[in-house]
């Protein structure tokens, strides 16, 4: 029924979703009825407030994301997103040589110069896979 007292049209019913629930287990459990309020609710100050307690930026990332887990599995993953743009290679960029010795990008660069090491096949320690040098000591 409509406000109207009149039956609501299956399509309109249907068009806007009314029928289907959506449970936001980051607003405790609430139920939003229908598409539109769901859809608009993340905006709202009770899904905000149950970010906040979470301790997660409400930004348009977490839009449609209802359950907790998965806000902190996302945030995780944004947060290490985050650290990777944030990570400087020259310095923090490391080599491991065959030993287990860690060089920086720079030491790495100084050594290879001298002919003191030379890299062999691809090995990954640092963060960025396909960055990843191994390294090997000349034998002296
Ligand atoms: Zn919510």
């Amino acid at each position: 029924m409509g406000w109207d007292g009149r039956p609501i049209p299956y399509w309109l019913y249907k068009l806007h979703g009314l029928g289907q629930e959506f449970k936001c287990e980051i607003c405790g459990n609430y139920t939003y009825r229908g598409r539109r309020a769901y859809e608009r609710h993340f905006k709202e100050s009770q899904h905000q407030n149950g970010m906040r307690r979470l301790g997660i930026p409400n930004s348009k990332d977490f839009s449609e994301i209802t359950s907790i887990e998965e806000a902190r599995q996302l945030w995780d993953v944004i947060k290490e997103k985050q650290a990777v743009n944030k990570w400087r290679p020259e310095l923090e960029e490391e080599y491991e040589d065959e030993e287990g010795n860690v060089y920086n990008k720079k030491t790495y660069t100084d050594l290879l110069r001298q002919g003191l090491i030379y890299t062999t096949k691809r090995r990954c320690i640092s963060q960025q896979e396909n960055d990843c040098v191994h390294v090997k000591k000349l034998k002296v």
